[in-house]
């Protein structure tokens, strides 16, 4: 694909520019925003750099701290006030190789992948016998019984299609991951639930508290070996898993900054997590919105237009290891989160913003409806008053601090989620540059406008968490411990 022509922008630009002169200053300046957000910016470039020329950036890895050096200079290029926060990273994992081979009564080599903190196999790699389980379910691991212990067991995948089968992935591997191991299975086969050789680094349940070896093989030979072991041949499975793995380590969050002028102690994030996995070069995850937040700054910063409150620019790392940044960012700024206003994050690729995740707080989605009616052409937008957990509002939401993740619609994020896909092709550079201009006017609406909230206390979190279904969510994203053990989240 290549750049979009921006004359429908100019056309946007020559429309919004008609009414400014019956608008107050305040109005005139979002409009100016609006314009300048529609007009011709770097943000293509940044995306273009950052994914071509770094590429895949997994936390931990060379890239990743080169994206760190990239984004710090975006920010000065633009005049904008930046810096590195460290925070600590608890352990490393990068897959350096990983290889399967399959033997006895038939032999082939499939491609794989190893899954986020898969144990390593050493240099003669581990060898076990494969056996089937179905979907994984209970009734799968009951019928398969005995048979699953010191086997790899293959699990089936229905393709995914959409955001919905993405998070049911998520969901259902706790319990498949947990009765695999209960059953005493060496390791974890699944189908890529992604077609044609497709391969991604999908996270398994237990993060780096997993303690087996755990892949993921390319659709059509693990369909094969499916109706293989179903003919009941008998297959023997020899994975060489090689990884860099290690204990914690120091990574960084890039924050700009622009002062407030009237509340210069009172803050407005918004953030977009710089790090990715890294099969792919990281463009629908999450390059795209790392280009997005920092094409605000800049034309904030460009026209000189100054907001009531400060509002910070985070881009965050290790969000794809557990959301380690903001919830390191959270630690470092606790005797500033009373006053943390808003806290959005943007994180599901290129497609349209169709409202946001207001996090159960009907007053917050209130204001985002007033926000956004400065871009009210570009809607229509509905807010989802629900929790979300997957993404880097997780810390603030259980801070007790006002939180968005925009509501995009899935285009082509789920087929390319944390795949060798998920590359600058796959965005949709209009789109993405539509949605730059409403991430725009609604952090510049949180910046200025008067708020009635306060930051919750954990009796009100704890509330959330009874009248919705929050603990699910944070069970299956494997943080739902940290919580309860009162390590991670406001405490009394
Ligand atoms: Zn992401």
């Amino acid at each position: 694909m290549t750049r979009k022509p921006l004359c429908m922008f100019r056309l946007f630009v020559l429309l919004l520019s008609v009414p400014v002169s019956g608008l107050n200053a305040q109005e005139q300046e979002v409009q100016r925003l609006v314009a300048s957000m529609l007009g011709e910016t770097p943000l293509y470039d940044d995306l273009r750099t950052l994914t071509d020329e770094i590429g895949g950036r997994a936390t931990g890895s060379a890239a990743n701290l080169k994206s760190v050096e990239w984004g710090l200079q975006r920010f000065r290029d633009a005049g904008v006030e930046a810096r590195k926060e460290a925070f600590v990273m608890p352990a490393l994992w990068l897959e350096e190789s990983c290889t399967a081979r399959i033997h006895g009564d038939v032999s082939f080599v499939p491609k794989v992948v190893a899954m986020p903190f898969s144990t390593e196999s050493g240099p003669e790699g581990i060898t076990a016998t494969l056996s089937f389980g179905g979907h994984g379910s209970p009734e799968d691991f009951a019928n398969l019984g005995t048979r699953a212990k010191g086997t790899f067991v293959l699990i089936e995948t229905p393709e995914l299609m959409d955001l919905a089968g993405l998070f049911r992935e998520y969901n259902e591997a706790v319990g498949i991951e947990s009765r695999a191991f209960a059953a005493g299975a060496t390791g974890i086969v699944y189908m890529s639930s992604r077609p044609h050789g497709l391969l991604y680094r999908h996270n398994a349940s237990r993060g780096r508290k997993n303690t087996h070896p755990l892949l993921i093989m390319e659709r059509e030979e693990a369909m094969r070996v499916a109706r293989l072991l179903q003919e009941r041949k008998d297959l023997k499975l020899t994975a060489v898993i090689k990884t860099n793995s290690g204990g914690s380590y120091e990574s960084y969050n890039l924050v700009g900054e622009i002062r407030g002028t009237e509340k210069p102690d009172e803050f407005v994030v918004i953030g977009a997590h710089l790090d990715s996995w890294d099969l792919g070069t990281g463009a629908l995850d999450n390059g795209c919105n790392v280009g997005l937040v920092i094409d605000v700054a800049r034309q904030i910063k460009k026209l000189g237009i100054k907001p009531k409150r400060t509002i910070r620019f985070a881009l965050w790392n290790g969000e794809e290891q557990g959301l380690y940044g903001s919830w390191g960012y959270v630690i470092l700024h606790a005797g500033e989160l009373d006053r943390h206003v808003m806290a959005s994050s943007y994180d599901i690729g290129s497609g349209r913003i169709a409202g946001y995740f207001t996090g159960g707080r009907p007053v917050i989605a209130a204001a985002v409806d007033r926000a956004l009616e400065s871009v009210a052409g570009l809607g229509p937008f509905a807010q989802v008053d629900a929790p979300i957990v997957g993404t880097d509002n997780y810390d603030f939401m259980m801070e007790g601090i006002a939180n968005l993740v925009a509501n995009q619609e899935s285009a082509n994020y789920g087929p390319n989620y944390h795949a060798r896909s998920d590359t600058y092709d796959k965005v949709d550079l209009r789109q993405l540059k539509l949605n730059a201009t409403v991430a725009a006017a609604v952090t510049w609406g949180f910046a200025t406008m008067e708020v009635t909230w306060k930051r919750q206390t954990r009796e009100d979190i704890e509330q959330l968490i009874r009248k919705t279904d929050l603990k699910d969510q944070m069970m299956s994203f494997g943080v739902w411990e940290d919580w309860e053990s009162g390590r991670r989240g406001r405490g009394e």
